[in-house]
């Protein structure tokens, strides 16, 4: 089966099929370091890390770049209200950032260039498009001419005369309401640091330019997938390609991706304005994540589809956790049956001794099949969030096999390594999307296999209580580990423990 993709630009899913076949070449529309980045800057990031990840797995070779606009006006202005040069705020933030997408297991982009870096490449597209009559200097600024470009507004299905909304502000004169900003020349009051030389004197470029040009030397003047949220779709990804393809004659990005944004349950928040501006400080992805484990929001961010939006509260963190804590309380399960943690290579279940007899091999296939739905829900547009249900339903059945093969109080060497192989296909597939990939993120808190067998003494000791009917010492040692956020759960297999 091939992939397929739901393409903004065509407004269709489409079997996807890069332009140099095995290579995959993704633009994602990164953040403008000017302020502490938020919980909605994760969500491309998150995304488009998983869809790296799982077309690596479908055998591409996949070059990601994410763009950091350093050079604009909204961080001139906080630069100056902070009183700091321009570009040690925006490497302050850019740091913040970088820090906060390790948290979230974002991995894989290949190349972060800043504008700043490539003002010289910059000024030659804007020279091209001059040279081409589809751009024009006024008053120092460079204008590009919407009527030149037949296909404007195919991205998002809108005139020219529809622009608005534009991010610069406009000192020069503007041929149609629709043109918008190249080059803007530098005001007399501006630091230096951002007053580029160009031939249309001291300026710097616009934001949509940026884009398009950092894209197209990195992945090449027509490559393979666009990204960026919805909210991006107008102006700015309609601007990039019209300017990107009015200067090469060549069509620039194939595949458009637009992801949802995240949207807030405020209802139970918005009481007065002192109460939201606290909740949207701690949406401020620094502290979310000083206090939220990175995966635990990662897993959120990819159990939505990526194309919808996605729904951020309290509430919905905790449902997530406990979801989520499933999987670390079964990987706990199996390795207390097998000794072995599921994170190892991992041998196919085929193999396990017995794989080929019942109750095993029913087993067996049962496995085989959510590895092929997991595939198939991610081969169709990436859905994410089809996925983790597949390996909720995985998780479901590995659990139930424990349950009726006895495989805690009656361990045969067969059922336990059939577990075991099943455990680790589990983990394999959710590495797919940026899951497990630590050992016990959450339930061991960075403690690991140690604290977790002293776990299992201070369990065995509060069973040995409750044997004993002691059962004031029992209660003691679950309230004392409660107080300090370890919650004992109790199940028919025994007992397991979670933290918060
Ligand atoms: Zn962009």
């Amino acid at each position: 089966m091939s992939i397929r993709v739901y393409n903004t630009l065509t407004g269709e899913k489409e079997t996807f099929e890069p332009v140099n076949p095995g290579k995959v070449g993704i633009y994602l529309c990164g953040p403008t370091v000017y302020k502490p980045s938020h919980i909605g800057h994760a969500v491309g990031p998150v995304i488009f890390d998983a869809i790296k990840r799982y077309l690596t797995f479908r055998g591409f070779e996949v070059t990601w770049v994410v763009n950091i606009t350093d050079v604009e006006d909204k961080l001139i202005a906080e630069a100056a209200a902070q009183n700091v040069p321009v570009f040690e705020l925006a490497r302050r933030v850019t740091e913040d950032y970088n820090s906060a997408m390790k948290k979230l297991g974002v991995t894989g982009i290949d190349h972060m260039p800043k504008a700043s870096e490539y003002i010289g490449d910059i000024i030659d597209y804007i020279q091209r498009l001059v040279d081409k009559g589809a751009a024009y200097p006024s008053d120092g600024d460079v204008y590009f001419d919407v009527t030149v470009c037949k296909g404007y507004g195919k991205l998002s299905n809108r005139s020219p005369d529809e622009q608005f909304g534009q991010r610069e502000l406009q000192s020069g004169q503007k041929r149609n309401p629709g043109d918008f900003c190249l080059w803007k020349a530098s005001k007399p009051e501006e630091p230096d640091a951002v007053k580029f030389d160009s031939p249309w004197g001291a300026g710097r470029p616009g934001w949509h330019i940026d884009c398009s040009v950092m894209s197209m030397k990195l992945l090449g003047e027509t490559f393979d997938i666009h990204g960026g949220g919805m909210d991006l779709i107008f102006p700015h990804h309609e601007n990039e390609i019209a300017q990107s393809e009015t200067a090469t004659g060549q069509s620039f990005a194939k595949y458009w991706l637009h992801n949802g944004l995240t949207r807030f349950n405020t209802k139970k928040i918005s009481k007065s304005d002192e109460e939201m501006a606290r909740f949207m400080e701690k949406m401020v992805l620094t502290r979310l994540l000083a206090e939220r484990d990175g995966e635990l929001i990662r897993y959120l961010i990819l159990g939505t589809h990526y194309r919808s939006p996605i729904d951020f509260s309290d509430e919905e963190v905790e449902a997530k956790r406990k979801g989520l804590m499933t999987f670390y309380r079964l990987f706990d399960r199996v390795l207390r049956i097998t000794g072995t943690g599921v994170y190892g290579d991992s041998p196919s279940l085929s193999q396990a001794p017995g794989a080929v007899e019942e109750p095993l091999r029913g087993f067996a296939d049962d496995v085989l099949s959510y590895r092929q739905r997991f595939v198939e829900v991610m081969d169709d547009d990436f859905n994410t969030a089809a996925a983790i249900a597949v390996l909720f339903e995985l998780a479901g059945r590995i659990n139930r096999f424990i349950d009726e093969q006895k495989v805690e109080t009656e361990p045969g060497d067969a059922s336990k390594a059939a577990v075991l192989a099943a455990g680790r296909e589990l983990v394999e597939l959710g590495r797919l999307l940026g899951l497990f990939l630590e050992p016990r993120a959450i339930a061991g808190a960075g403690g690991g296999e140690r604290l977790d067998a002293v776990m299992r003494v201070l369990i065995d000791v509060r069973q040995y209580c409750r044997q004993n009917k002691d059962f004031r010492a029992a209660d003691m040692i679950r309230d004392k580990l409660a107080e300090i956020g370890v919650t004992l759960v109790d199940r028919p297999g025994g007992t397991e423990w979670e933290t918060r």
